[in-house]
């Protein structure tokens, strides 16, 4: 069965009690819902990847709630402990050399050397994280491949009765995941575009190379798989015309009409759209399905700023799925 708490103090250290024991947890940041473990137990862990169907193959981002926790397990670098002093808490994630002594289990991290790292901005995550007093490993909580949740509906949707709860904290501000940054290296590395824009990067790392999929550069991480956030309707991108068994996700000003459809932004405001993101193509996919429709008609969206995210979830959406 899975508890659904509140974000009262009471229930947070409810909920930081069970991350002690190995149990899974639930709760919102503000790039979406996480499924948490505690990072140093192998069998919680196991138990992220089971709940998720998730290969074991993909590394997890563990989660701290102070800076001063993070370094205790990977290593401080100029660069990382700028990076971090400017943007955390917040939607970045740092890849970085693990540290020998890091009692990080090495499932949480496929193996590998580095350790993806970050500190969430919501307030009642970094407390259930404080609380336990555990590195949190948590991916996105749904089902691999799947749509992110940024509600905790989404998360009951996806993983209800396989986790053992969720933390209700309210939709998520920002609504795309964390910008991933491989800094372990010589030079900066962008694996994946989140919420926090590469221009806002620029200014702290001079050249940044990019090994995200959107630019079919070769995949340096082993999570980087090209279909991903897929709903069930198959995704057409950059539409300019809309056929009549399509739904219609649209962006800003449009004079497209469809039996179905939805506008990330009207007035063309990026954030607003990464927000509305994951809920909409939920929407349009379960509603579509319902009323006999085959696919999701996609408008452009600018890949500037956190537009590049969006761009990257959609290019995803629309991959061609594994048999
Ligand atoms: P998710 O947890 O679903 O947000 O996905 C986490 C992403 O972080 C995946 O794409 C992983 O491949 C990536 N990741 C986690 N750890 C590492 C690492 N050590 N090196 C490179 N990528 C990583
Ligand atoms: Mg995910």
């Amino acid at each position: 069965m899975t508890l659904i708490f509140s974000n009262i103090d009471s229930e947070l250290e409810k909920a930081a009690i069970l991350l002690r024991e190995g149990k899974l947890v639930a709760f919102g940041t503000e790039t979406v819902y996480g499924l948490g473990a505690d990072a140093t137990n192998a069998q919680a862990v196991q138990r992220i990847y089971q709940a998720k169907g998730r290969p074991n193959y993909n590394p997890l981002i563990i989660h701290f709630a102070e800076i001063e926790d993070v370094f205790k397990h990977v290593q401080k670098t100029e660069l990382a402990f700028q990076l971090a002093n400017h943007f955390w808490p917040g939607p970045l994630t740092l890849i970085l050399q693990k540290r020998a002594e890091s009692p990080v289990c090495s499932i949480a991290t496929a193996g590998l050397s580095t350790m993806a790292v970050r500190i969430p901005a919501v307030t009642e995550a970094r407390k259930i994280i404080a609380l336990s007093q555990k590195p949190i490993a948590a991916p996105s909580a749904n089902p691999s491949g799947k749509v992110s949740p940024s509600t905790a509906q989404h998360v009951i949707e996806g993983l209800n009765g396989k986790i053992d709860a969720i933390i209700d904290s309210g939709p998520c501000k920002v609504g795309v995941e964390s910008t991933i940054l491989d800094i372990s290296g010589a030079v900066p590395c962008l694996l994946r575009p989140g919420g926090l824009s590469i221009e806002d990067l620029r200014p702290y790392c001079g050249k940044i190379e990019s090994h995200s999929p959107i630019n079919n550069a070769t995949i340096r991480s082993p999570g980087q798989l090209s279909s991903h956030y897929a709903p069930s309707l198959p995704i057409r991108l950059n539409c300019h015309e809309v056929f009549d068994d399509e739904a219609l996700l649209a962006f800003g000003r449009s004079s497209l009409q469809a039996k179905l459809s939805r506008n990330l932004s009207f007035s063309g405001d990026l954030n607003e759209a990464a927000q509305n993101l994951f809920a909409t193509l939920r929407f349009l996919d379960s509603e579509g399905r319902r009323i006999g429709l085959k696919r999701i008609a996609v408008m452009p969206i600018p890949d500037t700023g956190i537009g590049l995210a969006i761009c990257d979830r959609l290019q995803r959406a629309a991959a061609p799925r594994p048999l």
